[in-house]
């Protein structure tokens, strides 16, 4: 479990009794006192941190119990790198530039065990319902959790590495090959970053978008590219991918696929979703699939081999104490995602 340290400038995302929900950046309490780090633990200071509509979800709610342990707060930032400024025993050494993958898991669970560590029985995930998220300026972070960045690779790109692993497992959850005609419909980072992964297996893959912006980013990506209005409910698509995650871009997703085609659901949402047309998904026999958080070593090489150059998806940069003010504007059109210098 990740946890924020002491006197540590933090965006801190508040619910209030009557179920809304306010961001405000501050520092905690009891600055100065250090309390040891936790076994296993490794003390990282967030270097930059990536706004994403995934930060803006947990804003409206998502993870956020009101009674809660942490009294309704969550400390924000899921897409986080850093640097480490107190090493654990095998662990990173003091001073390496390192990404953090947001899933701490136990380690010694049936799951964990069984090779599914993502999916661990204790997990938390940073940002999202661990006590402390990424936008502070000390963290203790589990040191299984980090992977250290190649010195070419600046954070500016590497700030994309948690978003692009889950690109490429919604990818890798469909089973996009050379033959799969698949949509991905979205109008977020991760509907563009998914695109551009499932190009690479099949060159046909293509973004369904609603936002004239989206379809402009594409262009500039050189993918594949069709507004949703256009596309209808033909149902001739063999895989989409939905990487909004709600009950109506799932409904569209489900009416775009052929009868017997799979459906990936890699957006996730704090809104509520509901069934959707499930006499459809049952009588066409559609697959429906979750798509998680990936493992994070593919994505830091792709970042660092150039593969693939996020810098397009950058609406701008800010500083922590911008956050508050920032966020609402995340995934309008013209703002896909902001990098937060969160300290020096
Ligand atoms: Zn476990």
């Amino acid at each position: 479990m990740s946890t924020a340290r002491p006197g540590s400038m933090q965006a801190i995302v508040r619910r209030s009794a009557g179920g809304s929900f306010t961001v405000e950046s501050a520092a905690i309490a009891r600055p100065g006192t250090a309390a040891p780090l936790a076994a296993g633990a490794t003390l990282v200071r967030p270097t930059a941190a990536l706004l994403t509509p995934l930060e803006r979800e947990v804003a409206r709610g998502l993870g956020i119990e009101p009674q809660g342990t942490t009294g309704g707060a969550r400390v924000l930032g899921t897409n986080v790198v850093g640097v480490v400024e107190h090493e654990a025993a095998g662990g990173p050494m003091r001073g390496t530039r390192v990404a953090i993958h947001p899933v701490a898991s136990c380690g010694t669970c049936e799951r964990c065990r069984g090779g599914l560590a993502l999916h661990c029985a204790q997990r938390t995930i940073l940002g999202i319902d661990a006590a402390g998220g990424g936008l502070s300026e000390l963290i203790e972070i589990p040191t299984a959790s980090l992977v250290a960045l190649p010195k070419e690779l600046d954070d500016e790109r590497a700030v994309f590495a948690v978003s692009l692993a889950r690109a490429m497992q919604a990818v890798r959850r469909g089973g996009v090959d050379r033959k799969t005609f698949a949509s991905i419909l979205g109008d977020d980072i991760l509907a563009v970053l998914a695109t551009i992964v499932a190009v690479e297996e099949n060159p046909l893959a293509r973004l369904v978008a609603s936002h004239e912006s989206t379809l402009r980013l594409a262009e500039q990506f050189g993918i594949r590219h069709r507004a949703l209005a256009e596309t209808g409910r033909r149902g001739d698509q063999e895989l989409v991918i939905d990487t909004t995650g709600s009950a109506e871009t799932l409904l569209a997703a489900t009416r775009m696929v052929r009868p017997r085609g799979h459906v990936v659901v890699a957006g996730i949402s704090a809104r509520s979703t509901t069934p959707v047309e499930l006499p459809h998904i049952a009588l066409d026999e559609i697959e429906v699939h979750g798509s998680g958080f990936g493992q994070l070593a593919g994505a830091v090489d792709r970042l660092a081999r150039r593969v693939i150059d996020p810098s397009p998806l950058v609406a701008r940069r800010i500083a922590l104490a911008d956050v508050a003010r920032a966020l609402p504007a995340i995934g309008e059109p013209g703002t896909p995602a902001i990098v937060v210098q969160v300290t020096r």
